[in-house]
């Protein structure tokens, strides 16, 4: 445990697809609704749940297996759904699956978190569309700085795992929308916030307090269980 005058430092993994049990460590786990398949949720375990774009096999069922777990209280967002230009879906299969679970976020009032892959006019273009009053996130972001402008000018949040560019970084530091991940990754979330940490120059804390800012404005249970 590190100390930080009386801070006692947590860190926030906000899209994991595997757990670790660690007493300061607080992680969004991701479930990907599948075909003929029910999630099976721990109890004592955060979810984000979505139908992702590549594995779309039947609309509405997937979209029938969300809204019936959607509600639980362990389910902190839905996602990660998005757009893939380089998915064997078509685009507008995806188009239509991303329309209506965010409108099941829009309902449940819970944020989105979004997988994103050639398609930003898209993206921004539903952004514009639906208006969302839930918070979008972008998983995994690796563009560069004037696509993270666009996308932080427009409100999103950005999420940021091992690998990133250093300007795009910056940029959504000093906007504040900033947050972290390990995503399919076996890395430490601890070794993500030291990565990001040593490249804005700025101390752990630093991190680690804005970071937990956000997590208390977005998903307020994920600190609940200190
Ligand atoms: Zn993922």
């Amino acid at each position: 445990m590190i100390q930080y005058r009386n801070y006692v430092m947590c860190f926030y993994n906000i899209h994991t697809h595997f757990t670790v049990s660690e007493p300061n460590i607080h992680e969004i786990v991701n479930c990907i609704i599948e075909k003929q398949k029910y999630p099976s949720l721990d109890a004592l375990l955060f979810y984000s749940v979505g139908i992702h774009p590549w594995y779309i096999y039947n609309i509405e069922e997937q979209i029938h297996t969300l809204k019936s777990i959607v509600a639980r209280p362990n389910v902190l967002a839905i996602g990660e759904i998005g757009l893939d230009k380089l998915s064997n879906v078509p685009f507008d299969i995806q188009q239509a699956v991303f329309k209506e679970s965010a409108q099941v976020a829009e309902k449940e009032r819970k944020p989105l978190i979004i997988h994103c892959v050639k398609a930003w006019a898209e993206i921004v273009g539903f952004k514009k569309q639906i208006k969302p009053a839930v918070p979008w996130i972008i998983h995994g972001f690796r563009g560069n700085s004037e696509l993270a402008k666009q996308l932080l000018d427009q409100g999103l949040y950005l999420s940021f795992g091992e690998q990133f560019q250093t300007k795009a970084l910056q940029k959504t530091w000093d906007n504040s929308h900033l947050f972290a991940e390990t995503d399919d990754k076996k890395t430490d979330i601890r070794a993500v916030y030291h990565h990001i940490a040593t490249t804005l120059a700025i101390p752990l804390e630093e991190l680690t307090i804005q970071i937990e800012k956000n997590t208390k404005a977005l998903f307020p249970s994920l600190l609940a269980r200190h």
